[in-house]
């Protein structure tokens, strides 16, 4: 899913709940964020090339990141991670549904070819649910339409 999706379903959960957060915003997009921003950061203001080209002229920096997006999206790890900081009673613990939002967001949405795919039960399974890719059409506008018309009932009809 694109990130002002994720956002836009940041604001709609914490609007159900009954409070805003720029965290909730934060928890909401910062699995991608931590995956690609070291990368985007070197192509921007390193390299400045504004282009994106994906990861394959990064062979091994391109590994980094994936195993790194396998962590930031796997339901096993994040439930860990956020069950150690809800033991040490550290209040940023309180955003783990953010963070499962996403990943729940994302698991249908990300397709099953070689590259794509949310390994969710990751360290212990591979297991991938098929799914069309988020960024074909007509799919990704039905996700816009249907996160956007979400929006509009909760925040001006409830
Ligand atoms: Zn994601």
């Amino acid at each position: 899913m694109d990130i002002l999706v994720h956002a836009l379903t940041g604001l709609i959960l914490m609007k159900v709940l009954g409070f805003f957060s720029w965290y909730g915003i934060v928890f909401s997009v910062i699995p991608d964020f931590i995956s690609y921003l070291p990368y985007f950061i070197h192509r921007f203001f390193i390299k400045r090339d504004f282009r994106y080209k994906g990861m394959k002229e990064y062979p091994t920096l391109g590994s980094f990141f994936d195993r790194l997006y396998k962590i930031n999206h796997s339901l096993v790890f994040i439930t860990l991670l956020f069950g150690v900081l809800y033991l040490l009673k550290i209040p940023l613990a309180s955003y783990f549904w953010f963070w499962i939002l996403h990943i729940l967001l994302d698991i249908p949405t990300h397709g099953t070819e070689e590259d794509g795919g949310i390994k969710f039960l990751w360290p212990l399974s591979q297991f991938k649910i098929k799914s069309k890719h988020w960024s074909e059409k007509p799919f990704w506008l039905i996700i816009h339409l249907i996160t956007w018309s979400l929006l509009f009932i909760v925040y001006f009809i409830f």
